[in-house]
Order: structure tokens, then C-alpha cells, then sequence
């Protein structure tokens, strides 16, 4: 291997994942490990993945969930952390310089570099619902790094409960974690009840493209981005998800020409797992290390 490379980390609540990129930002190597919980074994996780690469690496940049601030992660429920020095951790451990950011927004940076457009938006559908905004090719992070944290915006006042303490956030609707808990089993297994006839099932499969929809609507209102890119656990669904979400986008727009003449159906991409977008992001985030 030429030369040292930029490696990204994406953090997740059940899988490290790891790229080297080539100077051309190309996938030079890859690997993933398991997580393991709690602030120590988020830093083990990390440096097997940084190890398992084989790649010398010139800079370290990190996606992971949690409030960042200053090189700390406070408060990654899905990781058990509560407080962790993650990037002076892994940059005493390394040698290397490291760069943190929050997962969804390093995402949202590796997605615009992937797509190559400055303005867009990145829906990422996990355990939780979060957005990232990419306008003129720069990641918003706003005045308190909550810019994109739409999952908790609320969209029906009979909806169920939300973690956040609201209730009928998009996140109650559309993440993971809320589906798992209405419907006692994750996404795949409600969808096989759903398709089997079952009408708690069906509810909750649609009420998730209703959270969804909502969600792109809200980002398209707000900042108009040429493409909705649609990632995180649940597309894994892929096209039948963007079928979905796009029938509510249409339902919606049925009797409103502004809606309609957004064209937002149009606009929505589902992002495949093996695209990498959030450790592709993160080595970007460790650009900002050479800037
Ligand atoms: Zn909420």
C-alpha cells in the first residue's frame, strides 16, 4: 500500500465499520467488528477495526452517535456511554491524529462526496431518526450541533409516546427502536406479519412511511436539497421502503399543486448498507485534521 491513508470509523449500537481511502477517496480497504458496549468497549471495538484495515494511516476520523463536543462523546444511549475522551483515546493509542463528529452527520458528508452534490440531505432511519443537511457541500451542524435532529419533531398529537417524552415524533413512527418496542419484534419480522394479513402490522408498517414521509417533507421544505438519501437499519428495506415512503409523499400531495410540483418522490434515494457512506464520511471528517 502507497502512503499513508485516511481511515473512517462508523461507530454503531452493533457493528464497528472501517475504510482506508486512496488519495482518489476510492475504498482502498475495509473491515468491521462487533461493538462492544460501554466506554472501554467502544475503544477496543474501534482500534480492532482500525487494525483489522492493515493500512498505515495518516489521519483518524470517527462517526459516532451521542452529543460531540471537543473531541468527547456524552451520552451514546445505543453504545452505553455515558462520557468517553474518544478522540484522545484513540489518538494516544494510534499515534495517529484523530477527528470526531456525530455518525449521522458524517454520513450525510460521506453521502454528498458518494453522490457528488453540494446539496442534499440524509435521512437516516437507525435506531432512531435523525437527518443530516449538506448545503453547498458543507455538513450544517447549527448553533448547538442539533441542526437535522427532526426524528423529534412532532407530526400527530394522538401518536404513540416518544422517548424524548413528546408525543407522535417522527422517530415514534419511523426508528427502530419505537417499531421494536409497538410491535414487540423488529421491522422484518412486523413486515412478515403485515404481508400475512395482520392489521396491528400493517398499521405499524405504514405508520412508518407516514414518519417517513414526514421527515422528507420537513427537509424539503426547509432546505430544498436535490436528493433525500434515505440510510441507517431500516433501508435495509430498500426499494419497497422508497415505494412507501414516496405513496404517502403522493397521498399528501393529492389536492395540493404546490406539494405536487415539488416533486419529492423523485428526490428520494435509498442508501444500501455497502455503500459506507457513514466511515466514508468520517474519513472526510478527518480531512479537518490537514485543512
Ligand atoms: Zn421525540
Amino acid at each position: 500500500m502507497s502512503g499513508p491513508l485516511r481511515v473512517g470509523i462508523d461507530v454503531g449500537g452493533t457493528s464497528v465499520e472501517a475504510v482506508a481511502l486512496a488519495a482518489d477517496g476510492s475504498i482502498a480497504a475495509r473491515s468491521r467488528v462487533r461493538t462492544a458496549r460501554g466506554e472501554e468497549g467502544v475503544v477496543a471495538s474501534i482500534l480492532d477495526a482500525v487494525g483489522g484495515l492493515g493500512v498505515d494511516a495518516a489521519t483518524i476520523g470517527i462517526g459516532v452517535p451521542g452529543r460531540i463536543d471537543a473531541g468527547r462523546v456524552y451520552d451514546a444511549v445505543n453504545l452505553g456511554v455515558r462520557e468517553l475522551h474518544l478522540a484522545a483515546e484513540i489518538a494516544g493509542a494510534t499515534g495517529v491524529p484523530v477527528a470526531i463528529d456525530n455518525d449521522v452527520r458524517a454520513a450525510a458528508l460521506g453521502a454528498a462526496s458518494r453522490w457528488e452534490m453540494p446539496n442534499l440531505a440524509y435521512l437516516n432511519l437507525g435506531t432512531g431518526v435523525a437527518a443530516g443537511v449538506v448545503i453547498d457541500g458543507r455538513v450544517v451542524d447549527g448553533s448547538a450541533g442539533v441542526a437535522g435532529e427532526i426524528g423529534h419533531l412532532a407530526i400527530d398529537p394522538g401518536g404513540p409516546v416518544c422517548a424524548c417524552g413528546q408525543r407522535g415524533c417522527i422517530e415514534a413512527f419511523a426508528g427502530g427502536g419505537a417499531i421494536t418496542e409497538r410491535a414487540g419484534e423488529p421491522l422484518e419480522r412486523v413486515s412478515l406479519r403485515a404481508d400475512a394479513g395482520d392489521e396491528v402490522a400493517r398499521r405499524v408498517v405504514a405508520d412508518l412511511a407516514r414518519g417517513a414521509a414526514a421527515a422528507v417533507r420537513v427537509l424539503a421544505l426547509a432546505v430544498d436539497p436535490e436528493r433525500v438519501l434515505v440510510g441507517g437499519g431500516i433501508a435495509r428495506r430498500g426499494e419497497r421502503l422508497r415505494d412507501e415512503i414516496a405513496g404517502e409523499l403522493a397521498r399528501a400531495a393529492d389536492g395540493s399543486a404546490f406539494l405536487a410540483s415539488l416533486r419529492l418522490a423523485e428526490r428520494i434515494e435509498i442508501v444500501s448498507p455497502d455503500e459506507a457512506v457513514g466511515a466514508v464520511g468520517a474519513a472526510l471528517v478527518g480531512d479537518r485534521l490537514v485543512a
